[in-house]
């Protein structure tokens, strides 16, 4: 030690004190006292600035303008009052800056503005669970946000409609939040997440809409330009890696950002923490060390002594170098290069550095003392004594000596650190290579639904580049029907109440299709057990659901086919009508077709009857306008129904507007029916097409050739149903009708009569007989013969039918007599309906081999209520009703007798 303080005594204190100012860093300042500058900021407005539990200031905003303060040369004192507050202290000149506000129109009236501090986003947060995808659909929902602020005037001038419960500061706002007062507001990301993470419970609101991304700046009153330039000044020299250290000690949801998510955090997170702990130490090393070299520095003019002892015992190495020679090595420096001191003075100080990097630090070392401009802070190699490689941090200044210029600097051995910095590397580049090989897609995302990191699977299946899709949300790529289960999904996930569940869900893929994906995941969380994210995985499980949906279509076939036929094997012919349409509407759905319906063909192919139809909701009907329908108007599809005819194949007609001209009257009537395409296959009864089966669609669609074969089948059950159902009809008729008229028989008459008797005892429902007898018909039959008396009957029969409304029963009684049964009328309205049905049968006009036969009818009525319930029975009815007649006949015939009401 002894050239140490030879060495020292021979120094001016001027010059040691310029070394020394060098080895403590560039804070060590001269302590001339100047006035404070005052900092304007928010008293609850965490973690940018708030009042700590002893009322001092904390917070982001805070340590930034500590180290502004440095860099101003300057110190600062914070006054922190409600938000509103900060902007007039600043505008009165009771404070000189506001520690970091938005810019905007209305504040730069009364401010001016720094460069940026610090990056911001601003979000409508919203309670979890609610079902919301964007704050537009909140309209009813009173929005909290906090009076003066920038996020007011955005909601204000961008979201007028929307209602606002107006807060003095966040800290109520969020509180007013977790109460449940409100479910809805509007706040500074990281203000929120930690106003949020500190009064309520994790995951219990999220951010839902991201609204603006605005920078913090500072602000001074117009007329303080100066002090404006020198802040400016002070932003541009202060240090990133520094700001991004304050950010980090503050914000830790942005983590993210820096570090790639997806690392599992488990193994990376143990190496991260190490790493950060290391620097951490390394950084109070020294801080400490800085502090003691400060505070002895006053002493050490005297005491040259003291300043030995403290590079004699300092954890860094200290090192004075001149000549390519080290002069001075304290036993710090000898420890980290592995070398005794003598070594170290005698050789050329570059035999200690890494070959690697030798020539360019040498030149550097050179420069440095040659008064050039090189950096003075950087991480280097060496070699030690033992042949290891060893990497160092350096800090290295230029200082005059006696004997010239010479380099003056410390050097700290952080090869740990630098070890845990490339296992890092490596573990990372492990799991990316992993991540990037796997056949699954894997992706990232932050808390609030933003691509963080899409794995190359994702651009091989979905077709975007990652750069194009990281930083947008990944709802935009999702089915809009898919986005609320998602959204809950997600949020479910992150709050770790899914256990492996998945979800399916829609998502489009570059070229526009709309593929299947299947996903699962898990929420990322930082050392300290933060959630910062969400790593998920995924899969295009579209062709299996494809397969998987075909199954089900032909299941549901399968059903419906069997349904359909044991409900027409079970359905009577009363049923029939309603088992049809109850088929054409299960049909139709099936289908997803808007009507579907069944058209009756006349033998000779000339008409087509609608007889069935069923319509979608909100579909309307035209079954209508479409009975009885003379196909000779319709030629085009009168050759259709031909064909129809003779080879039994299916009409298909894929676009009505590609109907060829010779079709053009079809091709209108289809539009007036808002058809856009049909398809229709036969009904058979024997080996004859009887009518057909058709459905109608109104807006374009493909018809797939399977389905026209189901169709096809449907049509067949039908058919065959038709079929059973008509012979059905035939045989109970024969029983019950008459052969010549069509019209029921006697016996039947009889049995109806007994029931109606019976319903009239026990609900007193009125009804009416009335006999008809045709006039002088024996005289007919002799002079026109006995075919063209039945000629008349037949006719009769038919009016009878026509005006059959009006009659429940109509019955042939024998030879020229009929009778009609009225329920639920009175007598006047049975007489009316009777006068009807003697004036239509004089009006008929009919012709038998060229001769006109005209012929009229008498009638009498007896009305139920005319007898005595107890013995009444269809003869005393009749008897009553025949009497009549009779009278009708004796008063001149072609009327009838009614008797009184
Ligand atoms: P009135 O006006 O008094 O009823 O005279 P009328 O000739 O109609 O009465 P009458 O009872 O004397 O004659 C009924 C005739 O109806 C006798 C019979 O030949 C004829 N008749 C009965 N059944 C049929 C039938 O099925 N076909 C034809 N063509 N005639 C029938
Ligand atoms: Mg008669
Ligand atoms: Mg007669």
């Amino acid at each position: 030690m002894k050239w140490f303080c030879e060495w020292l005594a021979a120094w001016p204190a001027g010059v040691l004190a310029a070394g020394l100012l060098l080895l403590c860093s560039a804070s060590l300042q001269a302590d001339e006292p100047s006035e404070p500058l005052i900092v304007s900021q928010d008293h609850a407005w965490p973690p940018f600035a708030f009042a700590g539990n002893g009322g001092e200031p904390r917070g982001l905003l805070v340590d930034l303008w500590q180290e502004l303060a440095e860099e101003l040369d300057r110190p600062v004192e914070f006054r922190l009052v409600d938000w509103p507050r900060t902007l007039e202290l600043v505008r009165d000149g009771e404070a000189d800056i506001h520690g970091g506000l938005i810019q905007s129109p209305e504040r730069e009236q009364t401010l001016i503005f720094s460069d940026v501090l610090l990056p911001l986003r601003t979000f409508a947060f919203v309670r979890t669970g609610a079902p919301v995808a964007r704050l537009d659909e909140l309209a009813d929902e009173p929005t909290g946000v906090v009076d003066g602020s920038f996020e007011l005037e955005f909601m204000q001038r961008e979201h007028p409609e929307q209602p606002l419960q107006i807060f003095d500061n966040n800290e109520q706002m969020v509180r007013a939040a977790v109460d449940g007062t409100i479910d809805v507001f509007v706040g500074d990301y990281p203000v929120a997440m930690y106003l949020l993470d500190r009064h309520g419970e994790a995951g219990m609101f999220h951010p839902l809409e991201l609204l603006y991304e605005q920078p913090l700046r500072a602000a001074v009153a117009p007329g303080d330009e100066a002090l404006l330039d020198e802040i400016n000044e002070a932003i541009a020299r202060l240090d990133d890696e520094l700001l991004r250290q304050i950010t980090q000690r503050w914000i830790h949801s942005d983590t993210i950002e820096v570090i790639p998510a997806w690392l599992t955090p488990t193994v990376i997170g143990a190496a991260l923490l190490a790493t950060l702990l290391y620097m951490a130490l390394l950084l109070r090393q020294r801080r400490t060390l800085e502090t003691r070299v400060r505070q002895r520095t006053t002493e050490l003019e005297e005491e040259r002594e003291l300043f030995r002892t403290l590079t004699e015992h300092a954890a860094a190495g200290v090192f004075i170098l001149q000549n390519d020679r080290f002069q001075t090595v304290n036993p710090a420096l000898s420890r980290i290069l592995g070398r005794p001191e003598s070594w170290l003075l005698t050789q050329p100080f570059y035999e200690v550095i890494h070959p690697e990097q030798r020539d360019a630090i040498t030149r550097r070392a050179r420069d440095r003392i040659a008064g050039k401009e090189v950096p003075d802070h950087y991480e280097m190699k060496v070699i030690t004594g033992e042949g290891e490689t060893r990497w160092v941090d350096l800090t290295a200044g230029r200082v005059e000596l006696q004997n010239g210029p010479a380099s003056i600097g410390t050097m700290y051995d952080i090869t740990d650190r630098r070890l845990l910095e490339d296992q890092l590397r490596a573990s990372e580049a492990q799991y990316r290579q992993l991540v990037e090989n796997i056949g699954d897609i894997i992706y990232t995302l932050t808390p609030d639904g933003i691509l963080s990191y899409v794995s190359p699977q994702w651009t091989r299946v979905l077709g975007y580049a990652a750069r194009d899709v990281t930083g947008t949300p990944i709802i935009d790529y999702v089915h809009r029907d898919d986005r609320g289960e998602c959204g809950r999904f997600l949020q479910r996930t992150i709050r770790s109440e899914n256990d492996g569940q998945e979800i399916e869900y829609r998502i489009r893929h570059h070229n526009g299709e709309w593929r299947w994906h299947v996903s699962s995941g898990a929420p990322i969380r930082d050392s300290n057990g933060r959630i910062t994210g969400y790593v998920g995985v995924a899969r295009d499980i579209t062709d299996r659901r494809r397969m998987h949906d075909e199954l089900q279509y032909q299941a549901r076939f399968n059903a419906m086919l069997a349904r359909l036929s044991s409900d027409f094997v079970t359905a009577s012919t009363d049923l029939m009508d309603q088992r049809l349409d109850a088929a054409l509407a299960d049909i139709g759905r099936f289908f997803e077709s808007d009507r579907c319906y069944l058209f009756e063909l006349s033998p000779d192919g000339e008409h087509m009857d609608n007889t069935h139809e069923w319509c979608a909701p909100g579909v309307f009907s035209v079954m209508n306008q479409l009975r009885h329908v003379d196909l000779v108007k319709l030629p085009w599809w009168r050759t259709r129904m031909l064909e129809v005819f003779e080879h039994r194949t299916p009409v298909m007609i894929a676009s009505v507007d590609d109907l060829p001209e010779e079709a053009a009257i079809e091709r209108e009537l289809f539009r007036r029916q808002g058809i856009r395409t049909l398809i229709c296959v036969p009904i058979l009864t024997g080996h004859q097409v009887t009518g057909f089966l058709g459905m109608d669609m109104l807006r374009p669609r493909t018809w797939r050739e399977d389905q026209t074969e189901l169709l096809l089948v449907l049509g067949n059950v039908i058919s065959e149903a038709l079929q059973r159902n008509h012979l059905e009809v035939q045989l109970r008729d024969l029983g019950i009708t008459d052969p010549l008229t069509g019209l029921y028989n006697r016996r039947y008459l009889m049995e109806r009569l007994r029931e109606q008797i019976e319903a009239w005892r026990r609900h007193g429902d009125n009804f009416a007989l009335v006999i008809l007898d045709l006039d002088h018909f024996k005289a007919l039959n002799d002079t026109h013969g006995h075919l063209a008396g039945d000629e008349v009957l037949r006719n009769f029969s038919d009016v009878l039918r026509r005006e059959h409304r009006a009659f429940d029963i109509v019955a042939r009684f024998g030879g020229e007599e009929f009778i009609v049964v009225l329920t639920h009328v009175d007598h006047e309205a049975a007489t009316i309906a009777i006068e009807r049905l003697l004036q239509a049968t004089r009006e008929l006009d009919i012709h038998f081999e060229g001769e006109s036969l005209p012929f009229t009818v008498s009638a009498g009525l007896a009305w139920s209520k005319e007898c005595d319930p107890a013995h009444l029975t269809p003869e005393v009815l009749i008897d009553l009703a025949d009497e009549r007649l009779y009278r009708a006949k004796e008063q001149g015939r072609d009327r009838l007798v009614a008797g009184d009401a």
